[in-house]
């Protein structure tokens, strides 16, 4: 199924994130949570590629089980940065036999001390890479707070629009906590060209830790409403992780009042807190 045809209707796309296991654990450990999240029902469910330290090789073989064992639309991410086009080739090859037919086109992170192969410096080289291959509808990253390695927001945008034009039908935001951030970006695409849908990236945070590590990673801004429920629960597990899914819930409501294309929950492969915000939401959307 081709993923741009949900959002020809007026209704909220609601789709999770997961991601494989780390390279020391079997596939299978993650079946379980796969299963929980897939009787949810999203609109489709994306896998990421190496992101974290996990396996790259097992994107395939799970945005495949997600389709065709579970029977929701799968997109798989593929990064290019520390790809040759041979490898790409290949693993797009892998895609096409397993019938993925959605890709989100990625750059990846450039780790520090690992020299980047230098067939692909962008994720718009990717895009225009696999539109010419041929057979996959794409997607691209996008970053209402501006992508920490762009000098303003106006290079950001610029740079984004490159990336629609070499193919990306649809963006997936990075995560934020302030809906007001993603409002003006989204006004800056507008009037910059950019008409695709955007789905707003929602993440639920449910423990301390992974505020601090997603922060330092994406660089989120953390409004005063929610510094003060993470530093009041935190040394409170259940409370916290209630609080995290209630502020989730808050900005999910908040962006479907106001018409946003798609939420994107990063799931965390996590079915408990997806269903408590699927049970919140489902409703409205
Ligand atoms: P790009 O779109 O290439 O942007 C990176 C920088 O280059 C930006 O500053 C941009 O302005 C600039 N730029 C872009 N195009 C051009 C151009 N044509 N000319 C000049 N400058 C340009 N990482 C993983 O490793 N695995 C994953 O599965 C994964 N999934 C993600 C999913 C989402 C929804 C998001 C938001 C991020 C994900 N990431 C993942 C992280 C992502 O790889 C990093 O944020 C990475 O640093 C940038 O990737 P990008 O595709 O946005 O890059």
């Amino acid at each position: 199924m081709n993923i741009m045809d949900l959002y020809k209707d007026d209704k909220t796309v609601l789709s999770f994130e997961v991601f494989p296991p780390k390279k020391t654990s079997p596939i299978e450990s993650v079946y379980g949570a796969l299963e929980e999240l897939c009787a949810l029902d999203p609109a489709y469910i994306s896998v990421t590629y190496g992101a974290g330290g996990t396996a790259a090789d097992n994107t395939c073989a799970i945005a495949s089980k997600i389709k065709h064992d579970y029977g929701v639309e799968a997109i798989a991410h593929l990064t290019c940065v520390n790809n040759t086009k041979d490898e790409v080739r290949e693993v797009l090859r892998q895609f096409k036999e397993n019938d993925i037919e959605n890709i989100l086109a990625l750059r990846g992170d450039i780790v520090p001390g690992v020299e980047p192969k230098k067939d692909f410096a962008h994720a718009s080289d990717l895009a225009e890479f696999i539109r010419d291959f041929g057979g996959f509808n794409i997607a691209g990253a996008c970053y209402p707070e501006v992508h920490p390695d762009s000098k303003d927001e106006v290079e950001d945008i610029i740079n984004l629009k490159k990336k629609v034009d070499a193919g990306a039908e649809l963006l997936i935001s990075q995560l934020f906590f302030d809906n007001n951030s993603f409002y003006e970006f989204e006004k800056r695409c507008r009037l910059a060209g950019i008409n695709v849908p955007i789905e707003a990236g929602i993440m639920p945070v449910v423990n301390k830790n992974q505020i601090q590590r997603m922060v330092s990673m994406c660089g989120a801004s953390l409004p005063a409403k929610f510094s003060r429920i993470m530093n009041r629960f935190e040394h409170n597990p259940e409370a916290l992780r209630d609080a995290g899914i209630a502020y989730a819930v808050d900005q999910c409501v908040d962006l479907i009042a106001n018409g946003v294309s798609g939420i994107h929950l990063y799931t965390m492969n996590n079915p408990y807190v997806a269903r408590k915000i699927t049970e919140a939401i489902g409703k409205l959307i």
